[in-house]
């Protein structure tokens, strides 16, 4: 499969300003080391054991983002060294990221996943929950987290104008958040199907993974 060739394709058609996650879940070290040979640092991952057994065997120059939904017993092994988890959508899962950072004396970047699509299966908050906590005063006094942006997903759907209009609304929401916290900087949006929307739509990072890996095999 020509990983290389597929994402140096991808990364040449990206705009300066959107930075690119290689999603590597379920594929082979080697894929991975294709893409790293063709100067990918940033892999998402959304099952944290698949994550640390390759943390372990990889380069360690590589940055790793958890992209997946987050079990709080578990944030235990991804916080030594994860640079970047995009699915937050609890305070308590926050609690026990910032409680996790800082025995690794880490401060650990994070991004709230937001409800957009209409599937009822996707995880995430909606905008009265993420005011809600970007108001709390708890909230702001765990040191050692940092909110960096928003993250979603779209509906999976043919239907261009309905992931066009989702991915609107998360851009309007970021930018509502933006005011009261005026730090962030990542709108975390688009995938194989629809990243070209998204960052016409803004966004700053987009998750790929088949159109790099190839279709995944879950069997
Ligand atoms: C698997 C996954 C992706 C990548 O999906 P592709 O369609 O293979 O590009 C992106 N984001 C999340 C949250 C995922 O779980």
């Amino acid at each position: 499969m020509p990983i290389k060739e597929n994402l140096v394709q991808i990364k040449n058609s990206l705009p300066n300003h959107v930075t690119l996650v290689a999603v590597s879940k379920t594929k082979p070290k080697e894929d991975l080391m294709e893409a790293y040979d063709a100067g990918q640092r940033i892999f998402g991952e959304n099952k944290i054991q698949e994550m640390t057994e390759k943390w372990e065997a990889l380069p360690k120059d590589i940055s790793w983002h958890m992209i997946g939904h987050v079990q709080r017993n578990k944030v235990k092994y991804m916080a030594p060294y994860v640079s970047l988890i995009h699915g937050v959508d609890s305070f308590k899962l926050l609690k026990e990221i910032d409680k996790q950072a800082k025995k690794n004396n880490r401060n650990i970047a994070c991004l709230l996943q937001m409800h957009i699509a209409e599937e009822s299966t996707k995880f995430g908050l909606d905008s009265e929950e993420l005011f809600a906590m970007l108001n709390n005063a708890n909230f702001k006094a765990l040191d050692n987290i940092t909110i960096k942006g928003l993250m979603g997903m779209a509906t999976f759907t043919d239907d261009e104008a309905q992931i066009r209009k989702e991915f609107q609304n998360l851009r309007q929401l970021y930018n509502k958040a933006k005011e009261l916290v005026p730090s962030l900087e990542v709108l975390s949006m688009g995938m194989s199907g629809d990243y070209k929307i998204a960052i016409e739509e803004g966004s700053t990072m987009v998750r790929i993974g088949s159109s790099i890996f190839g279709a995944r095999n879950y069997s």
